[in-house]
């Protein structure tokens, strides 16, 4: 029988588990698992022959270079390649790659955010073999190239990258949760990885469309447009057939992605016209998050290829959904248990339940800092705006926790659990199905969904990395408080009771089963004491507030200098992406708008004078009506115009920080909509040969 593609491609670009047993000798192999599965360090000899088979692999497979892949503080991914090539070959080519050039890179790390972290005259930063995920090698235009993930850190140790702490919590993580489960009595457990699976949005668009548009080329969002007549108010493009074009770029994007042994798994229409998603399999959070950003990178070629642009923007539209990633989250043991499965008979299950109100107490500590691990300056018009989930955190437990939670609340302990019912739709031939005892919640930011939760807030073209950085530490940090209660407990079934209890009640006011999205729910929010943090300017604080900067420094994940770096950072990337989008603007609007609708109304002036001196009597009013409103609407962009130059030229001026940041915000912002808001109307009564760019209509429904 012929294999199915899947098989046949599937891992195929990976140095995984099989390529391993086949190019490395025994012990090398086993020295290595062990260092990937127990954390055990690796050793120099074990490096060099890991090395050798990676490069005898990578040039079996065609490759011509090397690359350290690393993450750093941009967001993206960043890369330098080295040829095989080594210097000794004069006459003909030696090609090498030692055990030192797998575990260790320097590349000159001046020009990347550091946020004050490393002096421009000490630019040295070190990336280092991240061997927990797998290296693999990437084809396209430009060959062959053995790709290893890395991390990446300054001279003198400080992160420089997401990788990073990412992977120091995940360590924290493992420690408390192990040392929880021991006192329960779990002995065979020695470790706790972190599961995640994070479902990315994405639109695709005609790429010649696209380039017609600077405000995608520059910002990657539409920063003018006006909506046409129809939008996404039919739901028919949710869940709807895919058309040909686009299901020709995903069966070329699952096949690239198998090859890369990433679990490409669902994939469907989206709620907006041209919106999409893709969901992989969940997997350990590093190789989740290095995959992740392989598929956004992945997207974009593959899209190219079809003549299509793929937008990652959280907004590239007003007024239709933007996109966000779900990013799925759970605790698995080594020896494979999920610890957020709640069994057949959840209210009696103390190790799911101590695990839960873990996750409860860590939400409702830290639910700033997790709204900020999901911001950047598109999610800020998602977040909040009935389509994304609330900017305020808040838990979804579904009825049967719920109810468990309340019996704990009222009686100490649980006594019983509802069980999903079997629902009859009432067609003979189709047979009785089992409901989940959990419905779905769509409105709420974090979600139980049975057997994981699902963070909803995290933006589309962000790395989950911080995300699930701030979810690691902040659980490990509640673990660890609940270890220490419980080694000094006489009795442990009490004690895990009382602990339950304890947590549950202090917690409580973060647990929300209701429509996230109602006015009553902020107004409740509010009386509960839940922050509300409208922007990523505002949610940067609380990276460096005591309580935040105690909680990482005890679970060894940043440093202080680290956050006050990433604060630092977070303030200039904000300035700067406004700044773009305010000079975007600017040059759009004087270089392609304004002189389009000059041309338009006189059009209109010169049909009015040829129309009178041909025929005096003929009627000319809609010319003269159009010509004024034109013109009115035509001065107030100008002036709008002016008024934007003014504030982005003060903002520039500013010096970056905090200040300049909240003034990019406050008044820039501002003056974009007000520039925006003329040109939109004019949008509708100009003559489309005029209009210098494709509309809305056009890119959201011509693909
Ligand atoms: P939905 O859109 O209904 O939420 P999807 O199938 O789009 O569902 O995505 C669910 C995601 O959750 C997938 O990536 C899936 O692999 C992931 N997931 C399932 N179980 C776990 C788990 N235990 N830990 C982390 N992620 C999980
Ligand atoms: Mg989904």
């Amino acid at each position: 029988m012929e294999k199915n593609v899947i098989e046949d491609v599937f891992g195929t670009k990976v140095f995984n588990d099989d390529v391993m047993k086949e190019y490395l000798p025994k012990k090398t192999y086993a020295a290595l698992k062990s260092t990937i599965e127990n954390g055990e360090e690796l050793n120099a000899e074990v490096a060099n022959v890991v090395a050798h088979a990676m490069k005898e692999w990578a040039l079996n497979n065609g490759a011509t270079h090397y690359t350290h892949w690393f993450q750093p503080m941009t967001g993206v991914t960043a890369e330098k390649h080295d040829s095989f090539l080594s210097a000794e070959s004069d006459a003909h080519a030696v090609l090498e790659f030692s055990g030192k050039e797998l575990v260790k890179g320097e590349p000159d790390a001046s020009s990347f955010p550091s946020g004050g972290l490393r002096a421009t005259f000490e630019a040295r930063g070190y990336t280092a073999w991240d061997c927990t995920s797998p290296a693999f090698l990437r084809e396209d235009a430009i060959g062959t190239v053995l790709c290893i993930p890395t991390a990446f850190c300054s001279y003198t140790g400080e992160a420089l990258d997401k990788k990073t702490p990412l992977l120091r919590s995940m360590e924290a993580i493992s420690k408390q949760a192990v040392r929880v489960l021991k006192l329960l009595g779990e002995d065979d457990v020695s470790s706790v990885s972190c599961s995640v699976g994070p479902e990315q949005e994405y639109f695709l668009i005609d790429r010649d469309q696209y380039l017609q548009r600077d405000d995608l080329i520059f910002t990657g969002r539409t920063l003018f447009g006006s909506m046409p007549p129809k939008g996404q108010e039919l739901d028919d493009h949710y869940f709807g057939a895919i058309r040909e074009r686009q299901a020709s770029f995903m069966k070329e994007l699952n096949e690239e992605l198998w090859k890369l042994g990433i679990l490409s798994k669902t994939q469907h229409n989206e709620v907006a016209p041209a919106q999409h998603e893709m969901a992989p399999i969940f997997d350990t959070a590093n190789i989740a998050t290095d995959h992740n950003q392989l598929v956004m990178e992945t997207m974009k070629k593959v899209a190219r290829r079809h003549h299509l642009e793929c937008l990652l923007h959280e907004k590239p539209f007003a007024g239709v959904n933007g996109s966000g990633k779900h990013n799925n989250w759970s605790l698995i043991t080594n020896t494979g248990k999920n610890l957020l499965r709640p069994g057949s008979a959840p209210y009696d299950n103390k190790q799911f339940l101590l695990f839960l109100s873990a996750v409860i107490a860590a939400v409702d500590d830290n639910a700033a800092l997790l709204r900020l691990s999901a911001s950047n300056p598109g999610n800020d018009h998602r977040l909040g705006a009935n389509e994304a989930p609330p900017a305020i955190i808040s838990i979804f437990l579904g009825e049967q926790l719920e109810d468990i939670v309340e019996q704990i609340l009222a009686n100490g302990t649980a006594t019983h659990s509802n069980k999903g019912e079997r629902m009859d739709i009432g067609v003979q031939t189709i047979p009785p199905i089992k409901k989940d005892a959990t419905d779905r919640n769509r409105t709420s930011p974090f979600a139980f969904t049975g057997n994981k939760f699902e963070f909803r807030m995290v933006a589309s073209s962000m790395s989950v990395a911080d995300a699930n950085t701030v979810l690691n530490a902040t659980v490990a940090d509640v673990l660890q408080s609940m270890a220490d209660k419980l080694e000094q407990a006489d009795d442990m079934d009490k004690a895990v009771d009382e602990l339950i209890h304890d947590t549950l009640k202090e917690h409580q006011k973060i647990i929300f089963n209701g429509n996230g999205y109602s006015d009553d729910w902020i107004k409740e929010a509010e009386r509960r004491g839940l922050p509300n943090v409208r922007t990523m300017v505002d949610a940067t604080a609380s990276l460096v507030d005591e309580k935040t900067v105690a909680m990482f420094e005890r679970q060894h994940v940043y440093t202080r200098t680290e956050l006050e770096a990433r604060a630092e950072i977070n303030y200039e990337a904000y300035a700067k992406a406004i700044n773009i989008e305010a000079k975007t603007m600017v040059k759009m609007a004087a270089k392609q708008y304004i002189p389009s609708i000059i041309g338009y109304v006189t059009s209109l002036a010169e049909s009015i004078n040829s129309i009178r001196s041909a025929c005096p009597a003929a009627d000319v009013s809609v010319q003269t009506e159009l010509l004024t409103k034109c013109s009115s609407l035509l001065a107030e962009a100008q002036k709008a115009l002016a008024a934007l130059r003014e504030a982005d030229n003060k903002a520039s001026a500013m010096e970056e920080g905090k200040e300049q940041a909240e003034f990019f915000r406050d008044v820039v912002f501002k003056a974009m909509a007000d520039l925006r808001t003329p040109i939109d109307t004019l949008e509708d009564m100009v003559d489309k040969t005029y209009w210098p760019v494709p509309a809305y209509g056009d890119m959201l429904f011509e693909v």
